[in-house]
């Protein structure tokens, strides 16, 4: 294919992602986002497949169909509460394919080059490789933690900054070596970085505490797409540069955006410092309030004060998503309306398990999104609050990010339907949320318990609001 055409390919496709990226800002253009972002895909992967590939098209077709197949099983198979595990592990594989990419790249020594293009080109053989590994065993690392295989709980060695550190120097120190020796020799450098690499990826995760996942995940996002980047520069391809810088760009801040949302430093979430407290802090150990606290509530009497209440605020969290109750809820605010009660959605950063989750819910729900809120934009107004319905959410309401210092989550900025009149919480029990800590908020005089599955919960609630 001419080279003229291809070039233009690639900047139409370039032109297609940066249109998705701007469709997926806003929820009411993240379908026609979607849209472009496969138009783009699949003009990158006809312009290359039929302009770029010379040789082999039979392993590489293969490879495409038997890819394609498996991506279209999992996309229909997967529950949306394991999207996040979902998202992480295709993470894993982003990272896997630059190691590849780079280890083929280093043991294949092509065309001959100048002292200077060889040390540029072994310095991008060695980064990609390091990134790529980094970014797949921190997001099989991710993938076992988010679905509940390892624990959530931070595992914190001592001296573990100093262990970080001692792998930095290493890595660094080995690039100078494996740069000199390249490309005739220099590969022990290049299996040693890989093995510190992949042992960097996993002890930086497993170090970072439940309630900083969401950074960990939006990281992983930003290291794929730099892994792809590294690819692109070892395989001359530009768009492929373009669209990891895209990717990893996008997701650096998104990191950016989390850590603003929960009041964290980047740098500490990385580090680890920040899920410390989670072992011993007071507000991990122990239960929030004494049993006889807890105010228990029916279905009925739920239904009864939604229906006299004039402003009615529900947030929705992780247990929401579990339960399926998205449909439900939104006929329940659809009866509300119809009675004259102002009903608004109020939505935390990090409710659920990925960035947008519950916004994805209510979407997939039709909810309206003028009466979806931030939670920026409705903190302040609970106190003109009838009745807050807490529906399987625990940590994104946890007054403990104010009122209890040693919190594992203490600082981070929250939901506070406990300064409205009345606060109902559906949860099936008293378990702690992705964070384990307890949660005074279910202690307090004006929150009520209703008890049970959130979608039997929110079934019952309309049955009674219908009669
Ligand atoms: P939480 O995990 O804090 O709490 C969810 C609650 O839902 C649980 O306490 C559980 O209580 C309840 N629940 C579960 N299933 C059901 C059900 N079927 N019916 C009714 N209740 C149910 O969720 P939040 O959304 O409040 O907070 C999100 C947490 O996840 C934060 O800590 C956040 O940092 C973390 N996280 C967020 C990510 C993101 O990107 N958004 C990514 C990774 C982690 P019970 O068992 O008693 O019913």
């Amino acid at each position: 294919m001419n080279a003229g055409i291809i070039t233009v390919s690639y900047i139409a496709a370039s032109a297609l992602f940066i249109m998705a990226l701007g469709g997926l800002a806003h929820q009411e253009s993240a379908r026609r986002g979607n849209f472009y972002g496969m138009l783009g895909m699949g003009l990158a992967l006809l312009v290359t497949i039929i302009g770029l590939v010379t040789q082999n098209h039979f392993v590489l077709i293969v490879g495409i169909v038997a890819g394609g197949a498996i991506g279209w099983y999992l996309a229909k198979k997967v529950e949306m509460t394991q999207m996040p595990e979902l998202v992480a592990i295709l993470h894993s594989l982003v990272g896997l394919a630059a190691v590849f990419v780079g280890w083929a790249n280093a043991l294949e020594h092509g065309a001959a080059m100048s002292s200077v293009e060889q040390a540029i080109h072994a310095t991008e053989t060695y980064l990609g490789i390091l990134i790529g590994a980094m970014t797949f065993s921190g997001s099989v690392c991710a993938y076992l933690k988010l679905s509940a295989k390892i624990s959530g709980k931070p595992l914190q060695l001592p001296g573990r900054h100093i262990f970080n550190l001692f792998l930095l120097l290493a890595a660094i120190g080995f690039c100078f070596e494996y740069v000199a020796a390249a490309p005739e020799g220099g590969i022990v450098w290049l299996v040693l970085m890989t093995l510190i690499a992949l042992v960097f990826g996993v002890h930086m995760v497993v170090a970072i505490g439940g309630a900083d996942m969401p950074v960990v995940v939006s990281m992983l996002n930003s290291y794929s797409g730099w892994a792809a980047a590294a690819m692109g520069f070892m395989l001359g391809n530009d768009l492929l540069i373009v669209v990891g810088a895209l990717v990893g760009s996008s997701g650096a801040i998104l990191s950016y955006i989390m850590c603003k949302a929960m009041n964290r430093k980047f740098l500490n979430v990385i580090l680890g410092g920040f899920g410390n407290k989670s072992s011993g802090g007071a507000g991990a150990a122990g239960p929030a309030g004494s049993e006889a606290d807890i105010k228990p509530i029916q279905a009925d009497e739920v239904a009864d004060m939604l229906a006299h209440a004039k402003e009615v605020m529900i947030l929705p969290g992780y247990g929401m998503a579990v339960a399926q109750a998205q449909h439900t809820v939104y006929e329940i605010s659809k009866k509300l309306k119809d009675k004259g009660v102002n009903v608004r959605f109020g939505i935390h950063p990090v409710a659920g398990r990925m960035p947008g989750h519950m916004n994805v819910l209510l979407a997939e729900a039709k909810v309206p999104y003028d009466i979806v809120y931030e939670m920026d934009e409705i903190n302040a107004d609970f106190p003109n609050v009838d009745v807050s319905i807490v529906i399987g959410a625990n940590d994104i309401v946890n007054p403990a990010a104010q009122e209890v210092p040693d919190s594992p989550i203490a600082g981070m900025p929250v939901l506070e339907p406990w300064n409205g009149k009345t606060t109902i919480v559906l949860k099936r029990g008293m378990s702690t949320g992705y964070a384990g800590v307890d949660n005074p908020l279910f202690y307090k005089d004006n929150t009520r318990m209703l008890f049970g599955d959130a979608k039997d919960s929110v079934d019952a609630v309309l049955k009674h609001l219908s009669e």
